[in-house]
């Protein structure tokens, strides 16, 4: 066993308004400066929609991630093979280019302040940021924001191609629109297609923590990141010639903060802790059938509160803090011990660290008379009925299995069903334990996946760490050895000496 802890996250997608207030947050932090006008290392999605870059998902285009053949020894690269990989580095015909971003634009601010006077308002028209000249705008990043109704853009998704004819006509009546948010940043994989395809070795995995870099000064350009990377979540920067991506706010976290995207999240979606995991089962656990992915990746997290895993923890240099914050963490709670957490498009085989709880609100919301008005036998019926079809939501999170994404949309529905009976009391009970059985929770569970959800404290969305190259300050950092330094812990009951 080879213990190594990952900070992992979880996006509770239910929770997503849509506000976009992360992406702005993020923006303003890390990619506000010539050139990486169009990165955006968070950005929120409508689903059905084609998200950004548009259509990203089409590997068959972009190639991204790994290729599995059965009986291979090892997962290819998509994007590259050992024998083209040189060619590629000068052309690469999969990477995105300016028509599936957009053409970085500002406006000209000064007509309104300089133009003569007249009968008409002035008006700034749009000047693109690459020509210096007027143009037309026709994408930006979010050019479909809230059009799921429209098929114009969501007929475009590709997770529809999952569907029936007659499921993909019915997504499209007046009745049954829908629709939800997907915010997404670098999933900071346990087996990240990105790093084995960089040519400069300029990409890597921070051994304490799990978090994918680029190293500025050794990056040289070449792209194969971006094209590898099936999420497409490396951009190019093309004023300074080099390639950037989300960091996960790692200088936030060594100083005991959340990722500003995370900080600023309106809707409290995220959370943040740690995972453990045996590196040595990491290989493996992608070389299997798309249906068993999920349950392939799940073998690979250990239980931080198993004797013998905290020994080999412990053995393998990981702190006694880090540990203790494997064991406190809300992200294994949602992945692990409740299993309503599951990664986007595992059929990539990156093994994403950042995990969704798959929205239940397009589901739910075929209910009759306000009430869910089923009986025990048929609660779970409204799943086949749901405006968005299931199979959807498995083609985006249980690369198509249908049995994992049913399973967790029941259990989302025991606890939604069980907390409202609690105050209406619009079942029998015995129709209530009844679901919760079929479910398979208990309501000690709901009330634990119900306070985690709906009232958890930043304490409990955000189990931070004390990254291991901080040691040294972070051991400065309880009530007995205190110097009174300018960091802070998120402990509650810790307040550093003045
Ligand atoms: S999501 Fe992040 S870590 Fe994963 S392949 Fe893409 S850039 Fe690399
Ligand atoms: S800030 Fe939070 S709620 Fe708003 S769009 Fe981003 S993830 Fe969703």
């Amino acid at each position: 066993m080879d213990v190594r802890a990952h900070v992992s996250v979880v996006f509770h997608l239910d929770k997503c308004i849509g506000c976009h207030t992360c992406s702005v947050a993020c923006k303003n932090v890390w990619t506000d400066r010539p050139g990486a006008e169009y990165m955006w290392w968070n950005n929120v999605e409508t689903k059905h929609g084609t998200g950004y870059p548009t259509r990203w998902e089409d590997q068959e285009k972009f190639r991204g991630g790994w290729q599995f053949q059965p009986g291979a020894k090892a997962l290819d690269l998509r994007s590259q093979g050992r024998a083209d990989a040189l060619f590629k580095l000068f052309y690469n015909p999969s990477q995105p280019n300016l028509d599936d971003y957009y053409e970085p634009w500002t406006y000209k601010y000064e007509d309104l302040f300089n133009a003569k006077a007249g009968d008409d308002q002035p008006t700034a028209v749009p000047i693109s940021l690459i020509t210096g000249e007027p143009i037309d705008i026709k994408a930006g990043p979010n050019w479909d924001d809230d059009l799921s109704g429209t098929p114009l853009y969501a007929e475009n998704d590709l997770n529809l191609d999952k569907l029936t004819a007659e499921e993909r006509a019915q997504l499209f009546e007046v009745e049954r629109l829908t629709m939800f948010y997907l915010p997404r940043i670098c999933n900071h994989c346990a087996n990240p297609s990105c790093v084995a395809a960089c040519p400069s070795g300029a990409i890597y995995k921070r051994g304490e923590d799990g978090i994918v870099l680029i190293n500025q000064e050794k990056c040289r350009g070449w792209r194969a990141c971006v094209a590898a990377c099936p999420y497409k979540k490396i951009y190019y920067n093309w004023k300074t010639g080099k390639s950037e991506k989300c960091i996960l706010c790692f200088p936030r976290l060594e100083t005991g903060q959340p990722p500003a995207c995370f900080h600023s999240c309106v809707g409290r979606i995220r959370y943040l802790g740690v995972m453990l995991y045996d590196a040595e089962r990491v290989p493996a656990a992608m070389q299997v059938a798309d249906r068993a992915l999920v349950e392939s990746q799940r073998s690979t997290f250990l239980d931080p509160h198993d004797p013998l895993v905290v020994a080999a923890a412990r053995k393998n240099g990981i702190s006694e803090e880090f540990i203790a914050a494997a064991q406190k963490s809300p992200v294994w709670k949602y992945i692990m011990q409740w299993k309503l957490a599951l990664p986007l498009h595992i059929e990539y085989r990156t093994m994403p660290m950042l995990f969704y709880v798959p929205p239940l609100l397009p589901v739910m919301g075929h209910s009759v008379n306000g009430t869910y008005g089923h009986t025990a036998g048929s609660f779970f019926t409204s799943l086949e009925r749901s405006r968005l079809p299931v199979r959807y939501l498995a083609s985006l999170f249980s690369a198509g299995n249908d049995q994992v994404i049913n399973a967790v949309m029941k259990k989302l529905m025991a606890v939604r069903c069980y907390q409202r009976w609690l105050t209406v009391h619009d079942l029998p009970e015995d129709d209530v334990h009844a679901i919760l059985r079929e479910a398979q929770t208990t309501p000690e569970e709901v009330a634990e996946i119900s306070a985690m959800t709906a009232i958890p404290t930043v304490y409990e969305r955000y189990v931070l760490p004390p990254l291991q190259r901080e040691e040294a300050i972070q051991s400065t950092c309880s009530p007995e050895a205190c110097k009174g330094c300018t960091g802070f812990s998120l402990d509650p009951s810790f307040t550093p000496r003045a």
